[in-house]
């Protein structure tokens, strides 16, 4: 079942509408060329709305949803507008930062580095990245290079000028994208501090996935008359994306992700945790249970997390484990699954985190798991979507869930606690703040943690489900026995031999 929000449609079941042609919006050769070998035929409808609008050097505010062509709609304008001055001289001097696009996260800004660079590939211009947790020496470099792109981030942009790597005087177009996110991680002092050494005279554009009170302040402050654009409901969830949530005790959550995997044969999925310390701990517990799973978070070192993304994107990695960090701006063509392992505790993250999938019109699902106890995070989430999540029962083999539950005990390490439930509430602490990250030392040195996929541990996986005699013989004692809550439901014993689960 999908929810039934009108969202921006990039699906073959469009009404037809004019959409114009990149051409007929009247994009430089050299950019419709670039369009072209990317693949792209039809602007999406941000970019059908952006495009013309920012062309024409207007202040733009576009709320879009992930996975609408949001960073083509402000890039390639961008590059539009810059061509005419762009030059072939080796000098660094003939190449001043003219568009300055700032983003929450390294991800995102390296990311849309990749689209500049991808649409710029016909034209002379330069384009330059800067985010924290890598050494600084080569970004010096390459800003002293001189270019007319700069994507950064905020703290290592502000380390930069403080050490006067760069020169912010002939900034004639800012883009803040992902505006909301910054706004959340705390950058807005940063914001300030870097919105006062560009010209006045300027274009200002901001994305943003929703236009809350806060991005309206921030919009009436840094832009001009902005042209608003909201192409998606707010806070809407993409129509293809199929949601479906499944109530189990916490015991039984890894359990249930090894079983989705698995049984579904499924690649790329992102899983969802709401701690650093749980994402890690999960990813390593789904390892030993013979899934190839990586951890990407805010404590771990850029290197690392630019390589797992790297495993999660060539398809080595079946599941990547991520926090909220890894759930904006991250774009991973065609992965056909999220699990929110744990449900977020702020709804619109669900709709970040769920908008990871079905991109661009490709079809997704996206599971949420919840014990009892997390059914209110589920209740907001539905508040703010405007739709019932279904629910669902997942049928877990009762082998899978005896030899997830021991490995618990067994890889916590020596004098600690099993690991705990990541719903049962988190430490204070164990959350950490994400904000800062894209500021400070180089992390890079530091050993990976990052370990060969293993295969799956047994012919478990492979070979069709056969109850264990334990399995036989508790069920022989349960069916004399009053059937005892498991898993947050009552759990009859037809469970044991792969029976259904019944809601309580
Ligand atoms: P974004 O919302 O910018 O993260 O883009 C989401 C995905 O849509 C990316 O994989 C883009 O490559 C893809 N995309 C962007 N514009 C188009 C287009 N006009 N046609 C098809 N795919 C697109």
């Amino acid at each position: 079942m999908t929810s039934n929000i009108q969202t921006p449609a990039l699906t073959p079941e469009t009404p037809a509408v004019a959409v114009p042609t990149f051409a007929e919006i009247g994009l430089h050769p050299s950019l419709l060329q670039a369009v072209i070998d990317t693949g792209y035929t039809t602007p999406t409808p941000i970019q059908a709305q952006a495009l013309p609008s920012i062309m024409a050097g207007n202040d733009v505010m576009g709320a879009a949803q992930t996975g609408t062509g949001k960073t083509a709609a402000f890039t390639l304008p961008i590059l539009h507008r810059l061509i005419p001055l762009a030059n072939t001289s080796a000098s660094p001097a003939r190449h001043p930062v003219r568009a300055l696009i700032l983003t929450p996260t390294r991800e995102l800004a390296d990311q849309v580095y990749e689209s500049v660079k991808r649409y710029s590939r016909h034209t002379p211009l330069r384009s330059t990245v800067v985010f924290g947790g890598v050494d600084i020496g080569p970004q010096k470099e390459a800003l002293r290079n001189g270019c007319e792109v700069l994507i950064a981030t905020p703290g290592r942009l502000l380390d930069h000028v403080e050490q006067k790597n760069v020169n912010l005087s002939q900034v004639g177009i800012l883009v803040l994208d992902e505006a909301d996110r910054m706004l959340d991680m705390g950058f807005l002092p940063d914001l300030d501090r870097i919105i006062r050494l560009l010209p006045a005279q300027r274009q200002a554009l901001l994305f943003s996935a929703t236009f809350s009170n806060e991005i309206r302040k921030l919009g009436r402050t840094y832009l001009n008359a902005p042209v608003e654009i909201e192409v998606a409901n707010r806070n809407a969830t993409a129509d293809t994306v199929t949601q479906i949530a499944y109530q189990m005790s916490s015991d039984a959550k890894r359990a249930a992700v090894v079983h989705l995997v698995k049984s579904r044969g499924l690649k790329q999925v992102i899983v969802f945790s709401n701690t650093k310390i749980g994402c890690g701990r999960l990813a390593r517990q789904l390892e030993l249970d013979g899934v190839r799973a990586e951890s990407i978070h805010g404590d771990k070192s850029q290197a690392d997390r630019m390589k797992a993304l790297e495993s999660f994107k060539s398809g080595e990695l079946e599941v990547l484990v991520a926090t909220d960090v890894a759930a904006r701006g991250l774009d991973v063509a065609g992965v056909p699954c999220v699990i929110n392992y744990d449900l977020p505790h702020t709804a619109e993250d669900y709709v970040h985190r769920i908008g990871r999938t079905g991109r661009a019109g490709a079809k997704g699902e996206a599971i949420a798991l919840f014990t009892p106890s997390e059914e209110k995070f589920l209740l907001d989430i539905e508040k703010l979507i405007k739709t019932t999540v279904p629910r669902g029962v997942l049928q877990i083999p009762g082998e899978l869930l005896a030899r997830v539950a021991p490995r618990e005990a067994r890889a916590s390490a020596p004098g600690e606690r099993p690991a705990r439930s990541a719903t049962s509430g988190s430490r204070s602490g164990e959350r950490g703040s994400e904000r800062g990250s894209d500021r400070g030392v180089d992390r890079s040195a530091r050993p990976s943690r990052y370990s060969t996929p293993q295969k799956p541990i047994d012919e478990f996986f492979t070979k069709p489900y056969e109850p264990s005699p334990a399995a036989v013989a508790a069920a022989a004692q349960a069916s004399a026995a009053p059937a005892k809550p498991v898993l947050g439901v009552k759990r009859p014993v037809g469970l044991l031999l792969g029976g259904a689960f019944k809601k309580s």
